[in-house]
């Protein structure tokens, strides 16, 4: 229910044009596969994807002599999902082993949800029974520890902070040592978002990753990636620097209610092996969901 409330846009924009499509043409022909490569790059898809899809589309309809355009919409469905599962595997659960203290970091340019996000998975894994706590290691965006510490009284969680300006790898260093003092299960810590300097950047989140492999030898376990659905393909330039100035072990693609352009998850699979693992369709505390492609296609055309 979920997935089909926060897809609206896109359903209402993509879906009802791949239906009149149909209808238009009720034949498959060229023409059709032209209108519908159309939509499907409005809807964020991706080139290269696209491309792919089509070709299949193609094959399909060949292969089996299909000559209406009745039933396209799930031949459709199905290869979209068929392409999404199509790379190497990846899955979209979280990396957390009971019995240990679970490291997320949480990266991405400012302005994409990255502390919503925090919020929102802060609530999930509590609800999960989980013990957790934030490090409010963005230290930099004016407002962004006050927002945290919103979130963490919302979610009735910890935050551990410094004031601003201070440095984001001593205050992740202190949350680790009260986390691992405490028990706690899971410490997601903020990061800011400088992508404007990549050097900056890659030094700072090197220093994070430095203090945190000192007290925890593994960690952190994930490096989460907050991109914003809105952004287009945008979004995936973000996510190729990202993971050139460190190792992006999944991404939270947020703001997938606010976009008719949905298609910007297939792009995201097709240009790096990086899964999806959960994403925003709300700005409220229950608005972030797994990701899950079947869910998600069958979303779409609900
Ligand atoms: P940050 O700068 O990356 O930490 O971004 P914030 O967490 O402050 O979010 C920026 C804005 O986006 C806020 O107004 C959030 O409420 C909003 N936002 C975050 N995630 C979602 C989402 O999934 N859907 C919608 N509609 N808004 C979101």
């Amino acid at each position: 229910e979920k997935f089909k409330d926060g897809l609206t846009k896109t359903r209402d924009s993509f879906t009802s044009k791949v239906n009149d499509l149909v209808f238009r043409f009720r034949v498959v022909d060229e023409e059709f596969f032209e209108e519908l490569e159309e939509l499907l790059l409005q809807a964020d898809v991706g080139f290269e994807t696209v491309m792919e899809l089509i070709d299949l589309l193609k094959e399909e309809v060949q292969r089996k002599n299909i000559k209406d355009t009745t039933g396209m919409q799930s031949l459709i469905s199905e290869k979209l999902v068929e392409i999404y599962n199509s790379g190497e595997e990846v899955s979209s659960e979280l990396n957390i082993v009971e019995g240990r203290l679970n490291v997320i970091l949480m990266v991405g340019v400012n302005g994409v949800g990255k502390t919503t996000t925090i919020g929102k998975m802060a609530a999930r894994l509590k609800k999960e029974g989980k013990t957790v706590m934030l490090a409010a290691g963005d230290t930099f965006r004016a407002g962004a520890i006050e927002q945290l510490v919103v979130w963490g009284e919302r979610t009735d969680v910890e935050v551990v902070r410094q004031a601003e300006g201070s440095d984001p790898a001593a205050v992740i260093f202190d949350a680790v040592k009260a986390a691992k003092k405490r028990n706690v299960d899971v410490l997601i810590c903020d990061t800011a978002g400088r992508l404007q300097n990549k050097v900056n950047l890659m030094n700072e989140l090197e220093k994070v990753h430095r203090v945190i492999g000192r007290e925890i030898e593994d960690a952190p376990h994930e490096v989460l990636l907050a991109l914003d659905a809105t952004t287009g393909q945008n979004a995936l330039i973000q996510a190729q620097t990202f993971n050139e100035v460190t190792n992006v072990t999944g991404i939270v693609l947020t703001k997938l209610d606010g976009t008719a352009k949905g298609g910007i998850v297939l792009a995201i699979r097709n240009k790096l092996d990086i899964p999806v693992k959960f994403v925003g369709l709300g700005e409220g505390i229950d608005d972030l969901q797994p990701f899950d492609p079947e869910k998600y296609v069958y979303g779409l055309f609900a």
